[in-house]
């Protein structure tokens, strides 16, 4: 029942994605984002910068289904994938000539500061501490974080609360990781959160904790091994990560957010 919840609570996201990219013109098949003809910006404009480029790098996750995975040919699929297409056509650019970079959660920040990106959309929480390095437009989605256990859910975990003292898996870098920290859990760090299954298949954690979209992700796509407790415990406001003090870039992003 939790898991159905967790899972269709993303399904429905990932569904208005599709539907927000792809309805706004008739013409327009569904599943495909509106890309502007001409779209004008003012000069010296980050925005005008990357409509002249023609082309925009997006980092997101390439490990987390239904927000961000890596399909058979490398090009990534989900509902921050998604976003990503309807900012690109709104700027004119069409969604192959995204040029898509992996981030993982601990170098989304510093890929922003070096410019190896120029906007981060990958199940990226705002805070007040990577707002200081970054600026974020949005949020466009709110999750929250929670628990993923063995299927059958072995050793009858229900909370956080149950978690402290033992050994959980999570991400270096992450909201996750600091709040599990914070509630006297043992992380074992991963890269990705890919990266925490073998861990919680071979016993070596009880558990992996992040937001509850992404471990129904990965619950759905390893089915019947897993399962979600569904007893969410922080907020989690997913935000565009962009270079700070680019307020002109923010205010455009918030704006096609929100007409979407
Ligand atoms: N949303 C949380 C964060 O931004 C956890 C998920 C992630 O690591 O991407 O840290």
């Amino acid at each position: 029942m939790r898991l159905k919840k967790s899972l269709s609570i993303a399904a429905l996201a990932f569904a208005t994605a599709v539907a927000l990219v792809g309805c706004a013109d008739s013409d327009a098949p569904a599943d495909e984002p509106i890309v502007e003809e001409s779209p004008e910006f003012a000069e010296g404009s980050t925005m005008a910068k990357l409509a002249e480029a023609g082309t925009i790098t997006i980092g997101t996750k390439f490990d987390q289904p239904l927000f961000g995975l890596a399909g058979p040919d490398g090009t990534p699929e989900g509902f921050d994938v998604e976003v990503g297409k309807l900012i690109a056509g709104k700027l004119g650019i069409a969604p192959e000539k995204i040029t898509w970079t992996e981030t993982v959660s601990k170098n989304r920040e510093p890929f922003i500061q070096a410019g190896e990106v120029d906007i981060v959309i990958a199940t990226y929480t705002i805070n007040d501490a990577r707002k200081e390095v970054v600026s974020f437009a949005g949020p466009y989605y709110v999750a929250g974080q929670d628990i993923l256990v063995a299927a059958g859910n072995p050793e009858g975990i229900t909370s956080v609360e149950d978690l402290a003292g033992k050994t959980v898996c999570s991400v270096s870098g992450s909201t996750s990781e600091k709040n599990l920290i914070e509630a006297g859990v043992n992380v074992l760090p991963a890269a990705g959160y890919s990266e925490c299954l073998e861990p919680l298949r071979n016993g070596a954690v009880v558990a992996v904790s992040t937001d509850n979209v992404i471990l129904a992700g990965l619950a759905a796509q390893n089915e019947g091994e897993f399962e979600v407790v569904g007893n969410p415990f922080t907020s989690e406001p997913y935000g565009i990560g962009l270079a700070l003090e680019d307020d002109e870039f923010r205010n455009w992003i918030n704006d096609v957010l929100e007409e979407a």
